[in-house]
């Protein structure tokens, strides 16, 4: 800001040698809104500013407590709100995480139902194939009376 070095140039008692001043709005209850300048690094080594405008009026001074109430309120809400939307956050990953739990639990049981009616189809083949055999058998046996029984050769 060349304004606040300007201004700092023809100001003296300025502590630190930074040569940098900023503008600032006062928010304390007791100077809440007045304007001034102030040393840019100000820390406990240089607490260096000046006032750019007059006091604070008493109407200002009783309109900044409730400016102060006000905002501790509105900022509470707003950490309060923000609490929630993260809680909110959190069910809706942790249901999507069940959900898809669930899904796979699922898939693994139709892969499983699936493996258990393949088992009962070749079960039974091979029980139709068996009779199949077996009726083969006796209609040759049927067929060819006594000698059936020495002359098939089953697998
Ligand atoms: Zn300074």
């Amino acid at each position: 800001m060349s304004s606040a070095t300007t201004y700092e140039s023809t100001s003296s008692g300025h502590m630190c040698d930074m040569d940098r001043c900023v503008e600032r709005t006062s928010l304390s209850i007791r100077n809440f809104g007045r304007r001034f300048y102030g040393c840019q690094h100000w820390s406990p080594a240089c607490k260096f500013f000046k006032w750019l405008d007059k006091n604070t009026c008493p109407c200002g001074r009783a309109t900044a407590s409730l400016v102060h109430e006000r905002f501790t309120r509105y900022k509470a809400e707003v950490a309060a709100a923000r609490n929630e939307r993260e809680e909110a956050h959190a069910m809706e990953a942790e249901a999507r995480e069940r959900e898809k739990i669930a899904k796979r639990k699922a898939e693994k049981t139709k892969l499983t139902l699936r493996i258990a009616k393949d088992k009962v189809y070749r079960y039974r083949l091979a029980f139709l194939l068996s009779w199949t055999v077996v009726g083969v058998y006796f209609v040759f046996s049927t067929i060819f009376g006594g000698h059936g029984h020495m002359q098939l050769c089953l697998p």
